[in-house]
């Protein structure tokens, strides 16, 4: 990963040949690498792992910024009335309930953290789901923050927020070893977690990156990168993982990099357009207002 600054300036390159292009983009600075507020700093380069009918738009404003970090959320809510049991409501799955998870293999094969997932658990405008924690994320016990986490990182302050006004999760919360790609039965094991987390989270937009994601969620059906999708009336789109875009970097492929991420950037734009917002515009050189 030693030439990590290079791939990190993969999206502004997407972003530059949109306006060689002449179509609207965005701006993209080194900023945004640098460590979240209140949060853990992003680590050096890790280990990455590994189109339809437009639907019309949610048009609604963006949500509240309710931070939850899910790993230290409050356990069990309970509701009831006096002199009537309790009834125990659902939760969004906490790093205890998922540490004491047997419902596959994965926590015996060598996992150090579980990873529920973060950020704004308050109907945010987007929720990125992805595969399966990585070596960084194992550490941590927080989802995206290894170099796929960096890119994403760019995808997100591309289309104008940061981390913590969106929810990042994963289909499997623990690491599959060697980052293999989890098996459909660990999949399947774990993706009522996530279910439970799009309950309660109630993103207005489901962003899937990848496969497994795609897969994961939608098991039965023929999900296209670049379509809409709807899960529980929640629209959903797919698009590349972002360690896949970060593979063409490492193998040399300049064309194949940006056309992937000229992909990408189509993808994110028809989800903002999906909740009738647009790019933030960028300055010009020399702009000063
Ligand atoms: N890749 C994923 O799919 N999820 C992460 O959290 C990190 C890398």
């Amino acid at each position: 990963m030693e030439r990590l600054p290079e791939i990190l300036n993969a999206f502004e390159q997407a972003l530059e040949l949109e306006r060689e292009l002449g179509t609207r983009t965005v701006e993209c600075d080194r900023a945004l690498l640098a460590p979240r507020s209140g949060g853990t700093p992003l680590p050096p380069a890790g280990t990455p792992r590994s189109g339809g009918t437009p639907l019309p738009p949610a048009g609604t404003p963006r949500s509240g910024e309710r931070t939850v970090l899910v790993g230290e959320a409050a356990s069990r809510r309970f509701t009831g009335t006096t002199g009537v049991s309790p009834v125990a409501t659902p939760a969004l799955p906490t790093a205890a309930e998922l540490t004491a998870c047997t419902r596959c293999d994965l926590h015996g094969l060598g996992r150090t953290h579980v990873v529920p997932g973060q950020g704004n658990a308050n109907g945010p405008d987007f929720m990125f789901v992805g595969e399966a924690p990585g070596a960084d994320e194992d550490r941590q016990g927080l989802a995206f923050v290894g170099a796929a986490g960096q890119f994403l990182t760019k995808m997100i302050t591309a289309m104008g927020y940061t981390r913590d006004q969106v929810f990042i999760a994963n289909i499997c919360k623990c690491r599959p070893p060697n980052n293999r790609t989890p098996s459909p039965p660990e999949m399947a094991a774990c993706v009522p977690y996530l279910k439970r987390q799009i309950a309660l989270v109630k993103p207005k937009c489901l962003i899937l990156l990848g496969n497994t994601a795609m897969r994961g969620l939608f098991p039965d059906a023929f999900f296209r990168r670049g379509q809409w999708q709807t899960y529980e009336g929640i629209p959903a789109i797919g698009t590349f993982h972002p360690a896949y875009i970060l593979r063409f970097d490492s193998a040399r492929d300049p064309a194949g990099l940006r056309k992937a991420k000229l992909e990408v950037w189509d993808t994110l734009k028809l989800a903002l357009a999906r909740l009738g917002k647009k790019p933030p515009e960028i300055k010009k050189k020399g702009q000063t207002t």
